[in-house]
């Protein structure tokens, strides 16, 4: 398979980038993250300590695993909600991405089995299996892993969906590992975590506000509560802070178009709002996920408006 091939196909389907790392067994990265469920920063992702195996060795993943194809979708737009309304984090203005980019994903495997003219054998993942995305990516050339923790491209910055294909496939050359770190001497990012969750190149989820707001069952603890601001789903501190995003450009996903009821509602609105009503207007969006009865939790916790 060809690499200049991939990159076009990758093109006509959407993706802002696109890349190809051969299979390798992430030892190191396995090792980093045992570390961190050790330090019980994983908080209750229980599923972080699940499959670990299969995280470093993609060939658990799928049979006979040859590359790694990575792509980056571009969410970034420079609109934003009204003023004093509720805050959402910008991936969640539109259409769920792990539809929007499953789909694509699934799209250019087909294309790379017809290339190819055999049965290859290949898996999608979209942020939703046991993958280390960011490694994968930064070996398919497409950034470097910031401070923030996330894939920071040069040209895009950190707004980006990662999508990922792990195939059988063998490519006649693969994309150049990105070496570099242009974090530099910064830490803006660090230094603008509104809970001090984030430490260079690691988060501790206890205190996160994006886990405890999406993923977090229980009560929010009152550290995060009181710095919440008015986020209630998401945070995005650690992304605005970052220079590598001052040139962030609008992204080009008609299914990304911000929802009009979120970028305008109030409080009150949304502790009004039944579940009928909500399931009509953000039904397909990431905030069906944790859902209504968690959305109300999220905006009762003070200091929200
Ligand atoms: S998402 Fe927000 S709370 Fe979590 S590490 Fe980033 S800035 Fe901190
Ligand atoms: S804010 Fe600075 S340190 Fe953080 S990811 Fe961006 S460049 Fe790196």
């Amino acid at each position: 398979m060809n690499l200049i091939n991939l990159s076009v196909a990758a093109r006509r389907l959407g993706f802002d980038a696109c890349g190809v790392a051969p299979v390798d067994v992430l030892t190191g990265e396995k090792e980093a993250l045992l570390r961190w469920i050790e330090k019980g920063f994983h908080a209750g992702m229980g599923y972080m300590a699940r499959n670990v195996e299969k995280r470093e060795n993609p060939a658990l993943l799928v049979e006979g695993a040859r590359s790694v194809i990575v792509t980056l979708t571009n969410y970034y737009t420079p609109r934003q909600q009204e003023k004093s309304v509720p805050v959402v984090a910008r991936y969640a203005y539109g259409k769920d991405y792990h539809i929007v980019l499953k789909e694509r994903l699934f799209r250019l495997l087909a294309f790379l089995k017809e290339m190819s003219g055999r049965d290859v054998r290949g898996r999608c993942f979209v942020d939703s299996a046991p993958v280390f995305e960011h490694e994968w990516a930064r070996r398919a050339g497409l950034g470097w892993i910031g401070r923030n923790t996330l894939l920071v491209n040069p040209r895009l910055g950190s707004y980006c969906f990662i999508g990922v294909i792990i195939s059988d496939l063998e490519f006649s050359s693969y994309s150049q590992p990105e070496e570099r770190d242009f974090c530099g001497t910064c830490r803006r990012c660090v230094e603008a975590c509104p809970t001090g969750a984030l430490s260079p190149h690691e988060v501790n989820a206890n205190l996160c506000i994006s886990y405890n707001t999406i993923e977090q069952k229980g009560e929010i603890p009152l550290a995060v509560k009181e710095k919440m601001g008015q986020r209630f789903f998401g945070c995005d501190a650690c992304q605005e802070a970052c220079p590598w995003n001052g040139k962030a450009v609008l992204h080009h996903v008609g299914e990304f178009q911000p929802n009009e009821w979120l970028m305008r509602m109030n409080r009150e609105d949304w502790l009004e709002l039944d579940e009928a009503t909500f399931e009509t207007r953000f039904k397909d969006s990431p905030l069906s996920r944790p859902g209504l009865e968690q959305i109300k939790r999220n905006l009762s916790q003070p200091p929200l408006l």
